[in-house]
């Protein structure tokens, strides 16, 4: 919601007007000096929308303030020529209103054009929210990162580095919105405060790693050519791509990370198809590059990467894994019910090339169990496993 800087207003007394807290409120107007508001600027009040209503017989502005449990203030900052004692029958004025339910509504096959959708919902009303690209897909389209929070602690997840394992992007982005939920509203979730997460960490989100992927698998194959000869070739020339894990390439993004990348192609195909094809070197694939820039970039304390399925939660590799990680770890099991592995026969994978070149924590969490690509009735039962999960990733 947009306000107008009138003489006398600020920051300070917007978060007092609106109760949102005044660092949400500052982080939303990144390019204002909150020590020289000027009359007549626009400032960003995160956790609202403003919404038109028409003045009927018997309303008064308090009234209207008081049973939205707002002061009067509120609805005459956004309604400045409004004179409170000649309302007109009929008269449209704006309210506001705040933003208590879910933008993002995850239950529903959750393709690239849904996500940016809900991304750009998202950013319109938290704007302290930070979103970037991280390079593009082979089909060109951006790879959008989320980042949340000004802590020192900086925390990344991903989501569908796997194309058939598309629900981890509405799962984690539920989280999203119900930590923004929380912050705004002042709401804990699960009994934790939130606060202190957002002042403690800076959380990295990548929710589609793999687009391209996904959208095969939601949307069938694309109108490219040769990308759309090739994938149906690949797929023994059938339609259904519901078996697709590989990137639009037909190669496996969690196969091509510089971490034992050799012994992982042995006992893989050496060819481009559906699954666990590593490619012909690693990080070969744009998908991938733009990974591991972000990682590097990015100096992560610790990654989770998102997957399905099994309910089993992989923190080791090579023995490379820093001690504190079995602890994190047992926690993450604790909260989720999932069971912790240390190692398993697998290589290349992101989480293996954190650990093994940072020697700091990752995770890969195989959320739900089932056949991928896992029904969406099962969204809500995984949404409670992963946000214990979510939580622990942040206040650890
Ligand atoms: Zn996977």
């Amino acid at each position: 919601m947009e306000v107008h800087v009138r003489r006398g207003d600020s920051l300070y007394y917007y978060s007092q007007l609106f109760i949102i807290p005044l660092q949400l409120i500052i982080h939303s107007n990144r390019n204002v000096n909150a020590q020289k508001l000027s009359v007549g600027q626009l400032i960003q009040i995160p956790g609202f929308v403003t919404v038109t209503y028409q003045i009927t017989p018997g309303d008064t502005l308090w009234r209207l303030a008081g049973s939205r449990g707002l002061p009067l203030d509120a609805i005459l900052l956004l309604n400045p020529n409004l004179n409170p004692n000649f309302l007109q029958i009929g008269q449209t004025i704006q309210l506001p209103l705040r933003v208590d339910w879910r933008i993002v509504s995850g239950k529903q096959d959750y393709d690239y054009d849904t996500m940016i959708f809900d991304i750009r919902r998202l950013q319109a009303i938290y704007p302290f929210l930070r979103v970037s690209s991280i390079g593009n897909t082979v089909l060109g389209k951006d790879i959008p990162e989320i980042e949340i929070g000004n802590g020192e602690k900086r925390v990344h997840y991903n989501a569908s580095f796997h194309a058939n394992e598309w629900i981890t992007t509405p799962i984690l982005l539920t989280f999203l919105n119900d930590y923004l939920l929380s912050l705004t509203n002042q709401r804990p979730i699960r009994g934790l405060a939130t606060s202190p997460l957002y002042i403690q960490t800076t959380l990295s989100i990548v929710p589609m790693v793999n687009p391209d992927g996904v959208d095969l698998v939601l949307n069938g194959p694309p109108i490219e050519e040769p990308s759309r000869s090739n994938v149906i070739e690949w797929n023994n020339d059938s339609l259904d791509f519901s078996g697709w894990k590989a990137n639009i390439r037909g190669v496996d993004l969690n196969d091509q990370f510089p971490a034992e990348w050799e012994r992982e192609r042995e006992r893989n195909p050496k060819t481009p198809g559906p699954r666990d094809y590593g490619g012909e070197s690693p990080l070969s694939e744009p998908e991938a590059i733009a990974m591991a820039d972000l990682t590097r970039n990015k100096d992560f304390a610790r990654v989770l990467a998102f997957h399905t399925q099994g309910r089993v939660i992989y923190w080791g590799f090579e023995n490379l894994e820093p001690p504190e990680t079995e602890a994190m770890v047992t926690e993450f099991s604790r909260v989720s019910g999932y069971e912790p592995v240390q190692t398993i026969e697998s290589y290349a994978g992101y989480k293996d090339w954190f650990i093994q070149d940072w020697r700091r924590p990752g995770f890969t969490v195989e959320l739900g169990s089932g056949t991928n690509p896992l029904p969406l009735t099962q969204f809500n039962e995984i949404y409670e496993e992963a946000l214990g999960i979510f939580l622990a990733g942040l206040y650890l």
